[in-house]
């Protein structure tokens, strides 16, 4: 199994794994031709995705998923909370590429085994995944306020953690956000 991180932030995610015989994206939240751009940059190809996870309904989770839907007939993979918060978002996604991932499941894709699990995040009803194949494991978690005893148990034991931790209180506090934001940020 091999990941690359192709984007991460604010401004958009999306992150590629492959085994020997399927390749993947989780996320696609920028414009379809960055992704192309980035998945360029490693040699590899939307021709070669064979689905695309999503984690969320947020722009930056999700913002190519409709473009890239329609222009490689890639099938789309969310759970159904996540699809009805998507609906409006990214135009139309044929229903044969329209794939129902339910929270806390297992699917498997030849040696893969993706388990799905709920995070803490203000969205429909978010989730990431650990993606296993034989002994190895590869955990990602990047849109969650806090971790819980169930997201430790799924992640534990992975030889791989993507993670995007950048809380700073003081930072924040002091920071010039809106106390809105400042609030949504530090609450679970
Ligand atoms: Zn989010």
């Amino acid at each position: 199994m091999r990941f690359s991180i192709l984007a991460s932030g604010s401004t958009g995610n999306s992150i590629y794994i492959e085994t020997d015989e399927h390749a993947f994206l989780v996320d696609a939240g920028m414009s379809g031709k960055k992704i192309e751009g980035l998945l360029g940059s490693i040699n590899r190809s939307m021709k070669q995705i064979d689905g695309i996870f999503v984690t969320h309904e947020h722009s930056d989770h999700i913002k190519g998923i409709g473009v890239l839907a329609r222009k490689y007939k890639t099938p789309i993979y969310a759970n159904a909370k996540t699809w009805q918060a998507m609906d409006g978002l990214v135009g139309e996604i044929p229903v044969d590429q329209r794939f129902h991932f339910d929270m806390e499941t297992v699917k498997t894709f030849g040696s893969l085994d993706i388990q799905s699990f709920a995070v803490s995040h203000d969205a429909a009803d978010p989730m990431f995944y650990t993606f296993n194949e034989g002994n190895r494991k590869l955990a990602i978690i990047t849109d969650t306020g806090y971790v819980s005893d169930r997201m430790k148990g799924h992640i534990q034991g992975a030889d791989s953690f993507v993670f995007e931790s950048n809380h700073d209180v003081s930072m924040l506090q002091m920071g010039r956000y809106p106390w809105s934001i400042k609030r949504r940020i530090l609450s679970k």
